[in-house]
């Protein structure tokens, strides 16, 4: 295990005790933020940042239930934070990504995925209501 991985992973255990409470003002006030301050460019930079996180976080998760798997013991709640922290990460990916459709004024087909213009009632690629 790296370095900077370990410490990554050392910042959420000694967090995810709290997380549960401070997430939903954190994204909150990153969405409110992000609405208001942000460009596109630096929304899909922060949107890279957390997906690497993520990326980090299911890794771990893997990991450790893997050691599961083959009886090793694996620290108490481990796995568990780390769920939670991709919990807050999700919503967190989830409120930059509303937050970059509103800047760059689309909105997202619950549908298919595709971006349509902010005033279409259906989706210009599968005709879903919007
Ligand atoms: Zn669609």
């Amino acid at each position: 295990m790296n370095e900077n991985f370990s410490s990554i992973l050392e910042k959420i255990y000694s967090t995810a005790a709290t997380a549960g409470d401070m997430a939903s003002k954190a994204v909150g006030d990153a969405g409110k933020k992000a609405g208001e301050v942000y460009s596109a460019s630096k929304l899909k930079i922060k949107i890279l940042n957390i997906k690497t996180d993520m990326d980090i976080l299911y890794k771990e998760a893997g990991r450790l239930v893997y050691a599961e798997h083959r009886d090793e013991e694996i620290q108490r709640g481990r796995l568990q934070a780390v769920l939670l922290a991709l919990d807050d990460k999700k919503e967190e990916l989830d409120e930059l990504l509303e937050a970059l459709e509103a800047v760059k004024g689309t909105k997202k087909c619950e549908s298919c995925g595709a971006a349509n213009c902010r005033d279409n009632a259906f989706c210009a690629s599968c005709g879903a209501e919007l």
